[in-house]
Order: structure tokens, then C-alpha cells, then sequence
């Protein structure tokens, strides 16, 4: 199994591969394909991220840590508006701590969440974190969230797919059927 250095070296040296592939993809589809320099570095953090993420069910502590740290900035993004808000309307908390606050909440909720899921039999080394199917969901919930942040959605939704995709190649190019199993 390669270790968090051989899948991070992957996911960083075949990112430019992805984007060429896929930019010829939209050229063959008649689509425009023009990314600016925000879309092209999110697309790459979820891609290298996602290279990484199916080890958040790894027995290697050190892959298992280092992933479930970056899954907080995650949460971060998820989290943080609605929290900030919430306690915006609390007058006993100065306005300086609202922020350090809102982010250590988030965290914290995000790190009930990693665990609750990891905690579940599905996620058993290599079992559901290992799929096709988990990098569709990655991709999918990538796609929804940077309506936020990008104008090409669907290339981020993609990136952070083909990044987990990276990992599967990786982990199973011997046995070449396991990097498409459903679960
Ligand atoms: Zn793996």
C-alpha cells in the first residue's frame, strides 16, 4: 500500500495531467473551458486532498491524523457562517472572540462528524472510503458547496473526484477491477 508521501506526490504531479485531459474533454464537447487562477487553485487543494482522503480509514496513524486534521478546514468551510451568525446575537461574547469562537466550534463539530462516521463499520480500512461511489459523493457534495466560491462548479465537483480516483489507481493498479468497486 503507498504511503501518504507516494499518494500526496500523486495527487501534486498528475494534477496538470487532469487539467489538460479534461480541458481537451471540453474542447471535444464544444464547451469553453476557462478556469481562473481561484478555480484552478481550489481545484487543485480538493484534488491533492482527495488523492489522500480514502486513508481517513487507514490503520496508519499518521495518514489517519493528518487527513482527519485537513477534513476540519472542511467543516470550517461549512460550519462557520451559520455558527458566526449565531453567536453574533449573543451580547456577552466581544466581537474579537467571535471569530476564533466560530472556528473552534466548527472544528469541533467537524471532528463529531469524522469520528461518528469513522466509528461505523462501513468505514473499516479499504471498505467504503475505497470506492467509486465515495468519490462520486466527494465530488457531488465539492460540486454543491463551491457554488460559493466558483463559476465552475462542475470542475471542482470533478477535481476533487478524479483526485480520489488517483488513490484508487494507486492502491489497486495490481488488481486493476478494485478501482471501480461500488463499495
Ligand atoms: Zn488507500
Amino acid at each position: 500500500m503507498p504511503n501518504l508521501s507516494t499518494h500526496l506526490k500523486l495527487g501534486v504531479f498528475t494534477y496538470p495531467v487532469f487539467v489538460l485531459v479534461y480541458n481537451l474533454i471540453t474542447v471535444l464537447l464544444g464547451k469553453e473551458f476557462s478556469p481562473g487562477v481561484i478555480d484552478l487553485s481550489i481545484g487543485y487543494v480538493f484534488f491533492v486532498f482527495g488523492s489522500d482522503l480514502p486513508d481517513l480509514d487507514s490503520n496508519s496513524a499518521p495518514l489517519r491524523a493528518f487527513t482527519k486534521a485537513l477534513s476540519l478546514g472542511f467543516a470550517i468551510y461549512i460550519f462557520y457562517s451559520f455558527i458566526y451568525e449565531k453567536l453574533s446575537t449573543v451580547a456577552a461574547i466581544p466581537a474579537i472572540l467571535l471569530m476564533p469562537i466560530s472556528i473552534f466550534l466548527s472544528m469541533l463539530i467537524g471532528i463529531g462528524v469524522v469520528n461518528l462516521f469513522l466509528s461505523l463499520p462501513l468505514f473499516s480500512h479499504r471498505g467504503f472510503a475505497h470506492s467509486i461511489t465515495f468519490a462520486a459523493i466527494y465530488g457531488l457534495m465539492l460540486y454543491l458547496f463551491s457554488y460559493r466560491m466558483s463559476k465552475i462548479p462542475l470542475f471542482i465537483g470533478i477535481c476533487g473526484f478524479c483526485g480520489v480516483m488517483v488513490h484508487m489507481v494507486a492502491d489497486y493498479y495490481k488488481k486493476p477491477l478494485k478501482i471501480f468497486k461500488l463499495k
